[in-house]
């Protein structure tokens, strides 16, 4: 059976996806660029441990993406807390490094095991789909134009970086798209950003991308019950074929 007729025979109009970590591999960007910066400090100060180092910097960044969101420029506050720690005199080769962090900026991953196989398959059944993404606006763009996006969605949300994906940004985004939210399902990786803010806005549809590797963080809560739940972008279309709700 189509895909299109089972999405309409649930009463589903569109689908909500996250972006970083459901449809591209985000979180090993992260990794990669991160310990490039790490390993040449520690290469420079010999004094440093990589796995203190390493533990400071983790922590630096989930604390700001609590307080301020994703934003580009909490590398840079990290930074300054690393040379308060470890000393001003080493100061210039943290800032001799910092370009490893900033470049994640620069690059995007390429699509995860299936995506491309997952949007193809929507955009020929012309179901329209809305990426739902938060990150830095700029680096979405470039994300967007290397990925080609613009042949798979209808629409991409980007929730501001200087604040939260909440509920009451998934709510906007059923808005933008005259949407209610009975009507879409929605996608994501993260249980902080994804799916419980989507329930709470009063999505019921929602399937949750459970990462064997990812950001600690975005799994640190749990789903709210009646998510269902793949450890694969490939698992979504068989799994919506069988009518799940
Ligand atoms: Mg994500």
């Amino acid at each position: 059976m189509k895909l299109s007729k089972v999405l309409r025979e649930m009463g589903v109009l569109a689908i909500f996806c996250d972006l970083d970590d459901t449809l591209i591999p985000t979180h090993g960007l992260f990794g990669v660029q991160i310990a490039l910066f790490l390993e040449a400090v520690v290469r420079d100060i010999q004094d440093i441990q990589y796995r203190d180092i390493e533990s400071r910097l983790k922590a630096s960044n989930d604390e700001l993406f609590l307080a301020s969101g994703p934003q580009r420029n909490n590398w840079r506050i990290t930074v300054q807390r690393l040379i308060l720690h470890y000393g001003p005199e080493f100061s210039h080769i943290f800032w001799g490094h910092y370009h490893y962090l900033d470049e994640i900026y620069q690059k995007s991953p390429s699509w995860k095991e299936g995506a491309l196989e997952f949007l193809s398959q929507i955009a020929e059944e012309n179901i329209p789909l809305v990426i739902v993404t938060h990150a830095n606006k700029k680096w979405t763009l470039l994300k967007m134009e290397r990925l080609e996006l613009w042949k798979y969605v209808a629409h991409v949300y980007i929730v501001p970086e200087a604040g939260h994906k909440t509920a009451r940004e998934w709510a906007s985004a059923c808005s933008l798209m005259k949407l209610s939210t009975s009507e879409v399902i929605a996608i994501g990786d993260s249980t902080i950003s994804d799916m419980r803010p989507s329930c709470e806005a009063g999505i019921s549809k929602r399937i949750w991308v459970n990462n064997a590797v990812g950001w600690d963080l975005y799994k640190a809560k749990g789903v709210p019950a009646g998510t269902l739940e793949v450890t694969s972008v490939s698992e979504i279309v068989p799994l919506l074929l069988t009518k799940p709700w």
